[in-house]
Parts: structure tokens; C-alpha cells; sequence
């Protein structure tokens, strides 16, 4: 049964009464193209740039080189979105060359876009390597900031590309409480906004992604999580722009409807998670959607919250 429900599953990701809800792909490189691109996605909603960064411990990768990667996503998409992150290094993505050495806590220091605009030169690369690989190409091109904390990053960010000559929509990730709290304000800056629920849990809950220990407060049906989302969804509604999901939360079918009734406007997962979610999704309407959001957020536990918008979602 669950074969047939996903052989029946293509199209663009929408709700059973067609509220849209586009299904993007988060890719690592090139090499996660062709998955995509068979597993139906919309378009990318998140493409990590960290993999061109990796080969050499000691510089940037040289412009043109970053040109030919990036344009190889590109080309996959033809009048798809691709949402590009510029390098998101530091904390749990190292590089020997940007991340200081010396910090007592890495995911609180140095990292994102507080080590690009520690090194503009490294930003400005990536950012003229990204223009010359959308010219003359149909795709959407939007580019987005990791750990944007509030409006002086996300207008920083937004200079840079502006600076750069990107013709594309800059936008913020949302991965820091303050910005999902001030989510208006940064959107004075720039054009949508992309929740990042790993990053976002782990500095709602204090609680370091990589530690095993406190996993229980990583899990993205926290109420507390599921607040923030709703604060940036609403923020990105009454300023008529846009508030995708591009952390693990959005794989899972069931909070993948969870998220839609709270508002937000595209999912972005592995491929793999593609056709499951786009199968969840056209099996509710936005009404339940919204319903099962509001029974998640009034439960005060996780789990509570997961049972609460299972229950709402089966129609018990
Ligand atoms: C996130 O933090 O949710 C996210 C999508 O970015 P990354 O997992 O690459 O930090
Ligand atoms: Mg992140």
C-alpha cells in the first residue's frame, strides 16, 4: 500500500484541497543532482557550498572553479528555483583556514556569515562566482545567508550581494531565536526567509547538535520550535514574502504538515524524504494542516505535540 502511495506520488507538493507547497531538494553538490531531480523536487532549497571548500585546508577555491560547481546545479533546474547558502564554515563545519582555533565555544563564536563578513573577500568570490553561473540560465536564483542574528547581518549580507551584481533575491536563514523573534525587521533587509530547525533547535534549547546526550532537546517537535516557526511564518506573511524549512524538521511527513498549517510557504529535504512528504501532504487539507499545528503548539512536550497533531491529522 505504501508503494502504491508513493508511485502515485509526482507533481508539485500540495495539500488535498491544492493549497501549494513546493517540494525543494537539499543538495551537497552536483553529485546530489541527479537524486533530486528523480525524486521530483521543485527546485533546491538548499544548496550547501561547504563540499568546494574542502579540498584545500589552506585557501578559497579559485573563482572559476566555484563558477563550473555552482552552474552544474543550476542547469538541473531550468525554471526551478535553486536557493543557494553561501559557505556556512565554523562550529560543525570547520575550515582550517576561516574558523579561529582558539574559541572556547565554536557554535557560539565565529561562524556563518560572521566569518564571511570577517572575510569579505571570500564572500565577494562566492557571491561574482554565483552571478557569472546564472547568466544567461532561466532558474530562479536566490541566495541565502547562514546565522543571520538581526537586521545589521541581514543587511550586510544584502550590500554584499547588491555589491556583487547578483541579480537574484538575497535572503536569511532563520537558525538564531532572535531571528525568528525580530523576523520583520530583518525582512526590511532582505527578500524571504529559510528556517534552518537544526541550527534553530540547537540554540533555542541550548543544546549542541553534536552532543548525543541532550539529542532529546534537538527534537524539532519541540512546542518551543514549533513557536519560532510560527513567529517567522507570520512575520514573512505580513510582509508578503516567503518562509520556507530547509532543516531535518520538514523530512518528516507529519511535521512536514505541522509546518505547512503554521504557515510555512516550501519544504526543502534530502530527496529521499520527497515523495513520502508529497504523499503526507496530499492527503490533508490546509484546514487540518492548520489544526494539527494548533493541537502541536498548545501540548507542552515533543512527544505530546507529535501525538497531539497525529491524532488531528488521522481524523480521530
Ligand atoms: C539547519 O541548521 O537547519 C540547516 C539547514 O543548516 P545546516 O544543517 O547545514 O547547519
Ligand atoms: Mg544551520
Amino acid at each position: 500500500e505504501r508503494k502504491a502511495a508513493l508511485a502515485a506520488s509526482s507533481g508539485p507538493g500540495a495539500t488535498s484541497d491544492g493549497h501549494k507547497v513546493p517540494l525543494l531538494a537539499n543538495v551537497g553538490g552536483p553529485g546530489d543532482v541527479a537524486a533530486a531531480v528523480e525524486a521530483g523536487a521543485e527546485g533546491v532549497g538548499l544548496f550547501r557550498t561547504e563540499f568546494l571548500f574542502l579540498d584545500d585546508s589552506k585557501k578559497a577555491p579559485a573563482h572559476d572553479k566555484q563558477v563550473e560547481a555552482y552552474r552544474k546545479v543550476l542547469e538541473a533546474f531550468p525554471e526551478g528555483r535553486v536557493v543557494v547558502r553561501v559557505l556556512d564554515a565554523g562550529a560543525d563545519k570547520p575550515l582550517d583556514f576561516l574558523t579561529p582555533a582558539d574559541e572556547p565555544n565554536p557554535a557560539l563564536g565565529v561562524r556563518g556569515l560572521r566569518t564571511l563578513l570577517d572575510h569579505p573577500d571570500v564572500l565577494r568570490t562566492q557571491l561574482t562566482a554565483l552571478a557569472e553561473a546564472a547568466e544567461g540560465l532561466p532558474v530562479y536564483l536566490e541566495v541565502m545567508a547562514p546565522m543571520v542574528a538581526d537586521r545589521i547581518d541581514a543587511k550586510a549580507f544584502a550590500d554584499a550581494c547588491r555589491e556583487a551584481g547578483l541579480q537574484a533575491k538575497f535572503g536569511a536563514m532563520v537558525e538564531i531565536p532572535s531571528a525568528a523573534l525580530r523576523a520583520r525587521s530583518i525582512l526590511q533587509e532582505v527578500e524571504f526567509l529559510s528556517l534552518g530547525t537544526n541550527d534553530l533547535a540547537q540554540y533555542t534549547f541550548a543544546a549542541d547538535r553534536q552532543v548525543g546526550a541532550v539529542s532529546r532537546l534537538q527534537d524539532p517537535w519541540q512546542p518551543a520550535l514549533l513557536d519560532l516557526v510560527a513567529a517567522s511564518a507570520e512575520a514573512a506573511k505580513a510582509e508578503g514574502k516567503s518562509c520556507g524549512v530547509c532543516g531535518e524538521a520538514a523530512s518528516d511527513p507529519e511535521l512536514a504538515c505541522v509546518l505547512t498549517g503554521l504557515g510555512v510557504t516550501s519544504l526543502s529535504m534530502g530527496a529521499a524524504s520527497i515523495p513520502y512528504v508529497r504523499a503526507t501532504l496530499a492527503k490533508h487539507t490546509l484546514a487540518q494542516c492548520e489544526r494539527a499545528a494548533a493541537a502541536a503548539r498548545a501540548a507542552d512536550t515533543a512527544d505530546d505535540a507529535r501525538a497531539a497533531a497525529r491524532a488531528v491529522l488521522s481524523g480521530e
